[in-house]
């Protein structure tokens, strides 16, 4: 179905119009201890092979190939960082370690294989059916791309980055992203608020899923229902983008977007057919800023958090933005979804092996705390009939710790 050029748009085609267009980040080196959490904007490319020398797999007795049983002549040893330095002829042994350099033409007799007596050691009559070596470049090798650009870093793929010996990797620089929540009502944790008053949720949140991934969150001022507090707020802020929450829909006091109006914004995603979160808008300010607006209900605020504001983070650092989506089996029945994607908060555990998905039976957007309590995100495609027990759906599995 075509997408019309105004108006209420599918979650796909507003993603796309949000990701059209978008600047790659510079990129800046950065150290080793920094990365994590980030993208690499160059390949991680091996500089020598690893492991750099024939390594032994065992602690025993280095022997040169061709006599492999019998009494040996213990000649000295090779232990890891300090190797045995001369050759070793048949009939002889070195005493030798885990990781340690295998002497050249050698393999490796396990210690169990063996009884060590003074000078000498014999060896007893084997069928060897390993060298115990672990050969030079057999992990990878001298010129091997380990990581590509676009790779976010992460302890295991930050122990590859360092394996080869780099302690500076040229990274996307992090974008950074405003965070405005709006709202007459809304006052931040820790000051004091009237039973008529709320406090902010979202922004905190928001600020952490920033960092999550990848980007630099600043923290602004809750702004009252004023377009030109609103404005003013966002105005001189130098940042990426622009993250508005609350005062998204079209009510007497939803003032966001015509707030960021007065500084140039052009709309390229009105709302969504999606639900919780149809009032999210994307934009573009007149001074290149990208501006994005959520609705202030806590979970659809998260819900399109996930579903718009990660890919727009990754996409911008070179990383695939694309939402990592497994499947489930329910653990209850669904109604049919009507004409809006469904993204469901629902917990997850396992069956017989099978991840089994259970939607809470309250949706209500505005729940702060079954949203916490939710492992993953349920999608329910536009449309969909109504599901059985059992049946497979999508899921989006959320990043808890
Ligand atoms: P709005 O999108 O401004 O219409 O707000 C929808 C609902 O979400 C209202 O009940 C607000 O009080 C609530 N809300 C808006 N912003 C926040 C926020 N930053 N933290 C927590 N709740 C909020
Ligand atoms: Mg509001």
């Amino acid at each position: 179905m075509p997408e019309p050029s105004s108006g209420e748009i599918s979650v796909e085609a507003a993603r796309a119009r949000m990701l059209a267009g978008l600047p790659l980040c510079r990129s800046e080196a950065t150290s080793l201890s920094a990365a994590q959490g980030r993208t690499l904007a160059e390949p991680i490319i091996a500089s020598r092979d690893q492991p750099p020398f024939d390594a032994s797999a065992m602690d025993g007795y280095a022997v040169a190939e061709g006599k492999l049983d019998g009494v040996f002549q213990v000649v000295g040893e090779s232990a890891a960082g300090r190797p045995f330095a001369a050759p070793v002829r048949e009939g002889e042994a070195v005493r030798i370690f885990t990781g340690a350099p295998v002497p050249a033409g050698c393999r490796v007799i396990v210690q169990e294989r063996t009884t060590r007596n003074g000078a000498t050691v014999i060896v007893e009559a084997h069928s060897p059916a390993s060298r115990n070596v672990r050969s030079r470049g057999g992990d990878f090798r001298s010129g091997q791309v380990l990581l590509n650009a676009g790779a976010r870093l992460d302890a295991w793929s930050l122990a590859l980055a360092a394996a080869t010996g780099q302690d500076v990797l040229r990274l996307a620089v992090r974008p950074r992203v405003a965070i405005l929540s709006t709202g007459e009502e809304i006052v931040k944790a820790g000051r004091s608020a009237t039973d008529a008053q709320i406090f902010d949720s979202n922004g905190p949140a928001l600020a952490a899923l920033v960092a999550e991934w990848g980007g630099v969150a600043i923290p602004l001022e809750p702004a009252k229902d004023d377009e030109t507090a609103i404005a003013a707020a966002v105005a001189e802020v130098d940042c990426d983008l622009i993250l508005t929450v609350g005062g998204a829909s079209v009510g007497d006091h939803d003032l966001v977007k015509p707030a960021l109006k007065r500084l140039g914004l052009n709309l390229d995603v009105e709302t969504v057919r999606l639900r919780p979160g149809k009032p999210t808008w994307f934009g573009r300010l007149a001074d290149g800023r990208r501006a994005l607006g959520l609705p202030g209900n806590p979970a659809s605020a998260l819900v399109c958090a996930e579903l718009f504001l990660r890919p727009l983070l990754l996409a911008w650092q070179g990383a695939d933005p694309a939402l990592p989506m497994q499947t489930a089996r329910l653990a209850a029945p669904l109604p049919a979804t009507g004409p809006r994607e469904h993204w469901m908060r629902a917990k997850l555990s396992s069956s017989n092996g099978a991840v089994v998905a259970t939607p809470f039976s309250d949706q209500d957007s505005s729940l702060i705390a079954v949203f916490a309590g939710a492992d993953a995100l349920v999608r329910r495609p536009a449309g969909a009939p109504a599901a059985a027990l059992g049946d497979t759906v999508e899921i989006h599995r959320l990043h808890r710790l």
